[in-house]
């Protein structure tokens, strides 16, 4: 369970209590964002550097899929210099539904060449800690760290004015970190680039880079392309035309995100929030008392972790994602291939830390660990079939994406150049015995 601490902020009923989770809410305006969103095209890092299309086919079809979510994913407290984009990919076809690889996730990343290392970070801490006592001084930070982003942008995340003792990875300067237009928000929803400094339009430095420019740099920038890979690594695929894609779905911008609030008191089951396979008998889904038989124990847990996520997202039924990075996913099931890899025995509970039999494999690229990061919720499919009929939609109970807990960079791409990885997506199906 995440940590969670009450709200006292604001005249909210205190009663309520706030959890580590993030969650985000789609609408047709984008209220100032302008990156974050359900459906669209993808819009790139660098809209010159498009990862391969094979990173976007489905693995079952081998046709492309289409952008379900594009989602801002900038961490400038964890990861200073790196702008961060997460883009969750699905196939059209019905025939590849509830098939592994028609729906695949995208990690984009961009290093700036002034990206501060693991020991500057340490230095940088220790030095906010330092200038805790005067408040002054670190408002003055934060502002800094506003204007100038990187570097300084990991002074001000921790000594947000207001925001307690919580260490909150969103907190920034601004009294409102979901302020969209604020630029220095760090929300990872917002569309700011909140450290995006010298990575877009300015060269590395001589004394950063090597002196002479590489082959794949050289190609990069005057072809606009992706390097070539490593000789082992398949030729990166070029996108068709747009009219030669599948049709995207329409735009709905993650416009609105906040912190989860729950109440307390015992939930009550569910009335109005469609997730197709709600229906749950609340006489199988109650028990929580007294000794059982191992069948009853058995179906009680299996109930109780879907009983969980329902209830839990239920409480806000407008949410379209889940965001807490290195926390814990809600899961749909502990059943199927997904509930089986992180479901670790507790009710609901997900083992999510790589390594042995259980949790996300590990990242295929510099082989560190991987962490969640977020999840989809069946009201984004709502959003994002808004204009079809309903009735043979797309039919997830939850989509989890696990990223690298390092958030490596592509293998050979530069210092501010934009690369594309694949993390790892997975997807807990709607349970067909309860569909509609
Ligand atoms: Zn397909
Ligand atoms: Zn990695």
């Amino acid at each position: 369970m995440a940590p969670y601490d009450s709200d006292s902020s604001g005249g909210e009923d205190t009663d309520f209590t706030e959890t580590n989770v993030l969650l985000g809410y789609a609408a047709e305006d984008s209220n100032g964002e302008v990156v974050s969103r359900l459906g669209g095209r993808p819009d790139w890092l660098d809209p010159t550097t498009a990862p391969s299309s094979a990173l976007a086919r489905c693995k079952v079809c081998k046709d492309l899929t289409v952008l379900l979510l594009q989602l801002n994913g900038e961490l400038p407290d964890r990861f200073p210099g790196h702008e961060r984009r997460l883009y969750i990919f699905g196939c059209r076809r019905k025939i590849c539904r509830r098939q592994e690889g028609s729906i695949r996730a995208i990690r984009g990343v961009r290093i700036a060449p002034d990206a501060p290392t693991a020991e500057s970070i340490a230095q940088a801490k220790q030095e906010a800690k330092e200038a805790k006592d005067n408040a002054a001084a670190a408002a003055a930070k934060a502002a800094s760290a506003a204007s100038q982003g990187l570097g300084n942008a990991l002074f001000g995340v921790k000594t947000t004015a207001g925001d307690g003792a919580r260490v909150n990875p969103f907190a920034s300067a601004s009294a409102n970190p979901f302020a969209p237009k604020q630029a220095a928000s760090a929300n990872p929803f917002s569309g700011k680039p909140a450290s995006t400094p010298a990575a877009q339009d300015e060269k590395p430095k001589p004394d950063t880079v090597a002196l002479t420019k590489t082959f794949a740099e050289t190609l990069s920038l005057s072809n606009n392309k992706m390097q070539p890979p490593p000789t082992s690594a398949p030729a990166p695929e070029p996108w068709p035309q747009e009219a030669e894609q599948p049709k995207p779905y329409p735009v709905r911008w993650i416009s609105d995100a906040e912190y989860e609030t729950l109440d307390p008191s015992p939930a009550l089951p569910l009335q109005n929030v469609d997730m197709g396979a709600m229906e749950i008998d609340s006489a199988d889904a109650g028990g929580s008392g007294g000794g059982k038989e191992d069948k009853e124990v058995y179906e009680s847990t299996m109930d109780a972790t879907f009983q969980k996520f329902a209830d839990r997202v239920g409480e806000n039924p407008d949410q379209c994602l889940r965001y807490e990075f290195a926390g814990q996913p809600l899961l749909y099931s502990k059943d199927g291939p997904v509930g089986k890899l992180l479901y670790c025995g507790e009710e609901g509970a997900a083992k999510v830390n790589s390594g042995g039999a259980k949790g996300f494999p590990r990242c295929g690229n510099c082989g560190a660990g991987r962490v969640f990061e977020m999840q989809l919720t069946p009201h984004a499919i709502e959003e994002l079939e808004i204009d079809e009929d309903g009735l043979d939609g797309m039919d997830w109970g939850t989509v989890i994406v696990g990223v690298c807990e390092k958030d490596c960079q592509e293998q050979g791409v530069e210092a501010g150049q934009a690369g594309y990885l694949e993390e790892w997506a997975g997807v807990q199906w709607e349970e067909v015995t309860v569909k509609r």
